[in-house]
Order: C-alpha cells, then structure tokens, then sequence
C-alpha cells in the first residue's frame, strides 16, 4: 500500500510518500519547502499563501522522486490538527482536491501522533515515551489503554518559540534554535534562570522574560548556554517522570527541537541511567513532514479510519488523546 502525506499545520509545508512492504515503512519521497517570516513570529495568512504557492512544486518533486505513478497511489492523508487555521486549511484543500481528482480515500492526522509514529517506524523503538519538543509544541507522550496519552506539557509556549522568541530579541533570524545551539557550545558561565516544573508539567514564560533581562547585562554565549541548560534539564526532568511513572523503557524524540545535540545528550544520558533505551530519527524526520503523515494515515486507513470528506474539516485544537488509536 502506498500513501501520499501532506503536512501544513505551521510554517512547513511538506508531502512524503511511503509504501508498507514486508510490514515495514520505506520512504519512496519527503520534500519540504519551510516559510520564514522576514522579521517577527510566524504570520498564519502569509505562511498558509506561502503553502500555495510551493504546493505545485513539491508535488511534483515528491512524485517524480518516489518513482511511483500518481495513480497507483492508495490513499491521501493530511494534517488534520493541531495548527494554525489558515496553514490547516491550505494543507485540508490540497489533500481534498487530491483525493477527489483521484477517486482515492482520504484521511486526517493527528499531527503530534504522527511524530511518535515515524519515529517508531524508522528507529528500533515499539513503545516508547516520545518527547516531542517543536516550535509550537512541546508534550510527553506514550501509548496506554488505547490511546496515546499526554504525561506532561508546557502550560505555556513550546520550546521551540522560547528559543525562537529569545533569539529575535538578540537579533537572531528565524529559527533561533540553531544559532542558540551554536552560541551555547561558547557559553562557559551558567547564569541562573527559573527553573519552572510543575508535577508533570513545564513552563517557559518566565524563563524567556529572564532571559531577555540579561542580554543587558552578560554575554550571548552564557546566555544561550543557560537557557538550553535550564530548559532541557526540565524537559528531561518530566520526561524521566513519565517513565517511571507509565515503566516504560524506550525514549523517543520528536519535533525540530530534538535536533539539538546537547538535548539529545541529556535525554540519552538519562535513558542510560535508568537502564532504559533511547532513540532518535534522523533530523529530516524530526522536523514536521509529509512522511510522518503519510505513515501515519497509511497505519489510520488500514485499520479502517477512512473519512468522509464532511469529517475533514479542521481540527486546530486537535488533542492527542482524543484519537482512537485502532492500528495498535
Ligand atoms: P518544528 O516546529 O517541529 O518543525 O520545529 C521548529 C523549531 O525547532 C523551531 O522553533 C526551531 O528554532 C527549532 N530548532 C530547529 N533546530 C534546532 C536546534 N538545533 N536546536 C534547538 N532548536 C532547534
Ligand atoms: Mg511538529
């Protein structure tokens, strides 16, 4: 079976296309084209005009890169939620049009779920705590009682708009999360910022006030190396809770913000410690794609989650334990 996934919850607008062979997901094409505001914080109308305009292009690409006819493609799947409206919609339509041009079924995926799916799909891991850590999200989530289940998550902004919000106030370009990465390798003092766990949960508000503060008064390389440091120790913190808390043994990263080395160490070495295992896909697949949507709408369809078109409206508060998860 071949699916055809396109994601479009935020500034990414991407489509892969996977096959299931032998039980097994192999990615045939995952192209993205990623939109980057020219000064501020992502604009959803000019993000989701952005999406139109690349949509042609990378369908294109990505088909011409599978190496399969469009025909042959079995289902359509698409980003169905959580995200921003306009970027949601663009994403819905294309899916729409498609698989009505194409006499295909059709359907829509939880974005956050869909992060723990892929990373399942190409890495050893079978049932894994996943922290998923990206510009507007930020959750720790595992697999209990037939759903996948929230352990704890940001009562606040996502890290990755922490960063990206500290980095433009330093004059960063968007991302900011790279560019931190790179500054706080320098960083050779540790200043200290709110630490901010609450139970399960983590906050960033205060953090990225605080850190704003300092840029007064101590250098951009102590900084960025303070707030990875502060911001990654909590993340690690409600990540080990989960854990011990549901006894799992696998640890899963997901979202763009699991590209950073100095987290992926802190997490692993946690792992380590707890004689648990950790696991991490390659960059490509960390950040939102289509692959990740097509795996998972390949997984929803087989186990006979096809929609009607009238249930592909939007879901842009889509919570991760409201789907039924029937392929596990
Ligand atoms: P996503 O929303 O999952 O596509 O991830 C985008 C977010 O990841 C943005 O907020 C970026 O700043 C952040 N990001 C990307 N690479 C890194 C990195 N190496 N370190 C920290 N954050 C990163
Ligand atoms: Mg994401």
């Amino acid at each position: 079976m071949i699916c055809l996934g396109i994601e479009g919850t935020a500034h990414t607008i991407g489509i892969g296309i996977v096959v299931k062979e032998n039980g097994k997901c192999r990615v045939l094409a995952n192209v993205s084209r990623m939109y980057k505001p020219e000064k501020g914080g992502i604009h959803p109308r000019e993000a989701a005009n952005h999406h139109v305009k690349q949509f042609p292009y990378i369908l294109k690409e990505s088909i011409e890169k599978s190496g399969v006819a469009i025909e042959e493609i079995d289902v359509i799947a698409f980003s169905i939620g959580p995200g921003l409206g306009p970027c949601l919609r663009t994403a819905a339509t294309a899916a729409r049009s498609l698989a009505l041009l194409l006499k295909k079924p059709i359907v829509g995926v939880n974005h956050c779920i869909a992060h723990l799916e892929i990373g399942r799909a190409l890495t050893k891991c079978s049932d894994p705590v996943l922290l998923y850590v990206s510009g507007g999200n930020t959750q720790v989530i595992a697999f209990m009682a037939g759903r996948y289940r929230v352990f704890g998550e940001t009562l606040d902004i996502g890290i990755g708009n922490c960063l990206d919000k500290f980095g433009r106030e330093a004059g960063m370009p968007f991302p900011a999360g790279p560019i931190i990465e790179k500054k706080a390798k320098e960083g050779k003092k540790y200043i200290p910022l709110p630490y901010s766990v609450k139970g399960m949960d983590v906050a960033f508000s205060g953090i990225l006030t605080a850190a704003i503060h300092m840029l007064k008064k101590e250098n951009i390389e102590d900084i960025c190396y303070s707030l990875q440091e502060t911001c990654f120790s909590m993340l690690t913190e409600i990540t080990e809770r989960a854990m011990a808390h549901t006894e799992k043994e696998e640890v899963l990263l997901g979202g763009g913000v699991a590209c950073n080395k100095r987290l992926q160490e802190m997490v692993r070495i946690m792992a380590e410690e707890r004689g648990a295992k950790f696991f991490c896909p390659p960059n490509e697949f960390l950040v939102d794609n289509g692959a990740m949507i097509a795996w998972t709408g390949l997984l929803m369809y087989e186990s006979g989650m096809e929609m009607m078109m009238e249930e592909t409206k939007v879901r842009q508060n889509f919570r991760t334990d409201e789907v039924e998860v029937k392929w596990r």
